[in-house]
């Protein structure tokens, strides 16, 4: 599943978010075989596509995606080098797919900033800088490593020993790998060493309910400060969220939103910039057992997409009956579509779009 490591200095709001975000516990019945560590909180994807599905085929059941979120705290000045909890909780976060950084954009008293002042950008700066040394130390071990095989002419070595330096020096200079200027078959160089800093990022400015449709000045400086980088800056309110969180029906959260004048909740953007952080895609299984959806990456094929379903899907692809989603809710249902000429039969070069509505027929 999407993992999304939850990062920020202590205080910023990161517990309130991850509690309210994760509060909707995903159905346990969906999802028997997962284990949940107490850090670990699972979101379910909200869709409209799903639950009009649901509607037209009235499945036994309903399976939404979910995006697993990692709360990683104590992350404080000097965790690199073993302050706080240390490097225990980095380890948490090399596994994650994306990093969301919550920076304190609110003012509060009452709530005490661990530096006695309120200033994301500062606070940025002390995360990335422990993310950045904690990566120098991954670089400079592997460099040790393939170092020795380039003496002996070893020509992926050599490659490997110019991108890691092409990386060393960027940390060196207090920059973030994901800075760097490579190629696709360069970060192939990177892969096993799991970078902190090369995972996309999405900055979260946690505002005070007052400023979570129009920002504050905070947020100026942080999209300012990081206009450079290919990242995503979202709004949102911890408190909302945790206040939404409380509320039972889907139509009392709506009202609680409307009554803020917001489209939508924190989690909903959340979400949504992460897939579109990550290039990620949903298709959707009809059927009248379950209706379900389903993550890929943009630009997967259609056994690829199968494969997200079960490795045998992918080894014994024959072949994929697709149908748009737009056609399905106009027509009503799967046989009106193929009445209509709207089910179309593909092979091994599909590509999945978002949305499409898939049936794999494969050899077992
Ligand atoms: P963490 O240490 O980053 O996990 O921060 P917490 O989520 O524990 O929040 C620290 C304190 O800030 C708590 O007392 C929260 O109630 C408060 N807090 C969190 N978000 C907001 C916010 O948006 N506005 C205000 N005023 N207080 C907040």
């Amino acid at each position: 599943a999407l993992q999304c490591g939850i990062v920020g200095l202590p205080n910023v709001g990161k517990s309130t978010l991850f509690n309210s975000l994760s509060n909707a516990k995903a159905q346990a019945a969906n999802f028997p075989f997962c284990t949940i560590e107490p850090n670990v909180g699972v979101i379910t994807v909200p869709d409209e596509r799903l639950n009009k599905l649901a509607e037209l085929v009235n499945p036994q059941r309903v399976v939404p995606n979910t995006v697993e979120i990692v709360d990683i705290a104590g992350l404080v000045k000097g965790a690199s080098k073993g302050e706080g909890l240390g490097n225990q909780f980095l380890a948490n976060i090399r596994n994650t797919n994306a990093i969301l950084h919550v920076l304190r954009c609110f003012d509060d008293p009452n709530v005490v900033h661990v530096d006695g002042s309120v200033d994301p950008i500062r606070d940025k700066e002390i995360i990335d800088t422990e993310l950045q040394l904690k990566d120098l130390e991954s670089v400079e071990k592997k460099l040790q490593k393939v170092e020795k095989s380039a003496k002996t002419g070893d020509k992926d070595a050599k490659k490997a020993v110019e991108v890691l330096t092409q990386v060393r020096n960027l940390l060196l200079e207090g920059k973030s790998a994901r800075a760097a200027q490579l190629e696709e078959k360069d970060l192939e160089h990177l892969e096993d060493i799991h970078l902190l800093t090369l995972k996309p990022v999405m900055y979260v400015c946690n505002v005070d309910e007052a400023a979570v449709n129009t920002g504050n000045k905070y947020v100026d400086i942080v999209r300012e400060a990081v206009k450079s980088e290919n990242a995503e800056v979202l709004i949102i309110s911890a408190k909302i969220e945790a206040e939404i969180a409380e509320l039972e029906s889907y139509e009392d959260k709506q009202l609680f939103l409307a009554d803020l004048g917001l489209q939508e909740s924190g989690v909903n953007k959340l979400i949504q910039a992460a897939y579109r952080l990550l290039n990620l895609a949903t298709y959707f299984t009809a059927g009248v057992q379950e209706v379900r959806a389903w993550t890929i990456t943009l630009g997967m094929s259609a056994p690829q997409a199968a494969g997200v379903i079960h490795t045998d899907f992918e080894k014994g692809f024959i072949r994929a009956e697709v149908i748009k989603y737009n056609d399905y809710v106009n027509l009503g249902s799967e046989n009106a579509c193929k009445e209509a000429g709207k089910l179309g039969v593909e092979g091994k070069t599909y590509i999945v779009e978002d949305g499409d509505i898939m049936h794999f027929r494969f050899n077992v």
